[in-house]
Formats: structure tokens, sequence, C-alpha cells
């Protein structure tokens, strides 16, 4: 089916209609964040971006498409496992301390202009956050109030690499709508019964089999456009041979260990758990926040810092993310997004980094 540009805000009026408060991407601060979306006129029309290693500019690109922009610093890490949290509150009372659970503030949400990425990058966090034998209450509540309208991407940044590991940029699974941005409109398919009843509220017309196909090239054309890849299959046995490689300590002269990095990719789960207590000591809430193998508090085991120096926490970051996440969820943890290569401040490259690994002599 085919939605005209024209219409487009038919859609956030469906969804809204449907009861789901819309978040799209908008332009804040110079880059294009997922914000709440009341109005067409909020998203990037017209925007493109260019990227490269500790770099992110928006640019028009002549043209008046709402979504040819790769990515910005934001994929759905924060809609379903938020960056802070109370997970739970206790209260001094007569005879002991009453514990209670807070339940997350959680309203039905549709998200538009979700990445084949930020897809592969959420069943990630799903196999962490949604196991057979241990689910997480606010993760799951958060997770279920998404309604995703994914967007096959007409343009990538060349820092992504999401062909290279197999995520992008065709969109594949887990979607409730799904969109080929043309310059006249939008190629629309539904990929859940949720989406499918949607799509009824919508002005659609059938799609030229023309119009298919040149959504089909644009995607093509766009994986054949990425020059970055990593290494395929597992790479856990290789990195384990590379652990007192001095490339560890070349690229630590590099690294800030700002935790830049693991901030913004999609798949990262590592948080700490503290509590703040009130200052008349009657009341504590237990806080989840981000945290960062990147921090030294991270690795800390009775004090002491496991990984004390930033060499170490980069080899933790890397040999995690592409070597021991197949043991645990039987695959590698990116997602080949690249924006742990555009917002790093030191230019540091993880495809770069473990090509030159891998690549040296043992
Ligand atoms: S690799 Fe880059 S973003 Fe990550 S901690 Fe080091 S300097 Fe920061
Ligand atoms: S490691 Fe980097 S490229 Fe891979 S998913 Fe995370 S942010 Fe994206």
């Amino acid at each position: 089916m085919f939605l005209l540009r024209e219409e487009f805000g038919r859609l956030i009026d469906a969804l809204r209609d449907a009861g789901y408060d819309c978040v799209g991407p908008q332009v804040r601060d110079g880059a294009v964040v997922y914000e709440r979306l009341d109005d067409v006129e909020q998203l990037p029309r017209g925007f493109t971006d260019e990227q490269a290693p500790g770099r992110y500019r928006l640019a028009h690109g002549g043209h008046e498409r709402f979504f040819a922009w790769a990515n910005g610093p934001q994929a759905l890490k924060p809609l379903a496992f938020a960056p802070r949290e109370v997970v739970w509150q206790a209260q001094r009372q007569e005879g002991g301390i009453a514990f209670e659970p807070v339940a997350p503030a959680v309203r039905p949400t549709a998200v538009l202009g979700v990445r084949a990425c930020d897809l592969a990058a959420l069943a990630l966090q799903d196999a962490h956050f949604l196991r057979d034998d241990v689910t997480d209450g606010h993760y799951r509540a958060r997770r279920e109030s998404l309604f995703l309208v994914a967007v096959n991407c007409s343009h990538s940044a060349a820092t992504c690499f999401c062909a290279s590991t197999g995520d992008g940029p065709a969109v594949r699974a887990g979607y409730d709508l799904k969109l080929d941005e043309l310059d006249e409109g939008f190629v629309v398919a539904a990929g859940s019964v949720r989406g499918a009843d949607l799509l009824t509220q919508l002005p659609l017309q059938p799609a030229m089999p023309e119009q298919i196909g040149r959504a089909a090239e644009q995607t093509h054309a766009v994986a054949a456009s990425q020059t970055r890849t990593i290494p395929a299959g597992n790479l856990y046995p290789a990195l384990l041979e590379k652990l007192n490689s001095a490339r560890w300590d070349e690229v630590a002269s590099r690294c800030l260990s700002c935790g830049n990095c693991t901030s913004v990719c999609p798949t990262c789960f590592c948080h700490s758990l503290h509590d703040e207590a009130s200052l008349d000591g009657e009341r504590v809430e237990h806080v989840r926040q981000w945290d960062s193998c990147f921090t030294s508090g991270h690795s800390e085991l009775h004090g002491i810092p496991v990984r004390g120096s930033t060499a170490f926490r980069y080899r933790q970051w890397l040999t995690h993310k592409l070597g021991s996440w197949h043991e645990q969820y039987g695959r590698s943890g990116c997602v080949g997004c690249g924006r742990c290569i555009s917002w790093c401040p030191a230019g540091i490259d993880l495809s770069a980094e473990v090509t030159a690994l891998l690549g040296e002599a043992s």
C-alpha cells in the first residue's frame, strides 16, 4: 500500500486516536533525537547526516524527505531500558522497615522512524532483560508499551556497517508498520495484527510495482554504499588470543574512558544500583541507572577495580561486545549502527580496531 507524503500526518493522528503517545525524530542541538511528536512539521524534513569518526553533522539534503538521515545518538534503548529509575523504595515504620516495589509510569507509545539496526538491538536487549528464567519487570512494562513504525534506510552514514553484521539496512522483523520513503510518499506494510488494524485508518492507495521496485533498489543501494565492515562469525576465540596484544595500550593512549560509546550503543545494558536516602533517614529509594564498563567503579570488587586501566576497560568492551556475547546470547553484541564511532570524542573506530587487532601476527 502507499501513503502520500501530504497524508503522513494522518498516521500520527491514527496512532494518537488508537491511544498512543507518539515519539519521533526531531532536530535538537544539531542532532536527530527522539522526542514527543505531535505534528508532522516536527519531523526532520529535508535533513541528512554526515558522520565520521568523532564527527556528526546535520546538513540540508535538497529534498523534502523526513527520514533521509541514518541515525542519531539515541536508539530505542532509553524507551525500554530507562537511563535512571527507582526500582523499589523502603520506609521506616513502627517495628521495622516496609519495602515497596515501584511500578514504572508507562504509557502506550508509538515510535516513528525506527531503523533495522535499532530493531536488531532491541531484540538483543530483549534477550538480556526478558530471559525465560528471569524477567526484568520494568523493562517488560516499557517494552510491551511500544508500537514500532520502522523505516528502511534510504541513506547510510559513512560510519554504518549494518550490512556487514547482517542487521540492516532492510528491516526484517519486530515491527508493527514498515515504511519505505520515496520522494512522493511511503510504501507501507504491516508486520503485526495491530499494525494491520491501524492501516485501515489511513487514506492508502495501492503501491505501484514501479514504486515497490524503486524502494527495493533504494535499500540495496544503501547496503552497497557501506564501506566499513567487521570480520564475520564468532570472534571470541580469535580475540582471546589477543588478550596480551600491545594494541590495547595503543588504543588506550587515545581513549578518554568517557563511556560515550557505551551510552550511545543500543545494545549495552550495564547498569549500577545504589540507594538514595532521604535527609531525615526515614525513606530510601533503590535506583538503577546506566553504567559503563569504562568507569572505574563498574569493575570494583570489594572496593578494588578489577579493570584498573583504560587498556583493560577498552579490552573488556571490545572482547565482550564482539566475543563473549556469542557465549551469552548466541551472536555478536554489535548491530553495526556506527554510533560508538561517530560519538567517540577521540574518533576511535571499533571496526578499525577489531580489524587491526585480528590482523596482527600472533
Ligand atoms: S572509545 Fe571513545 S567513546 Fe569510548 S570511552 Fe574511549 S574515548 Fe570515550
Ligand atoms: S558497538 Fe558501536 S556499532 Fe556496534 S551496536 Fe554498539 S554503538 Fe553500534
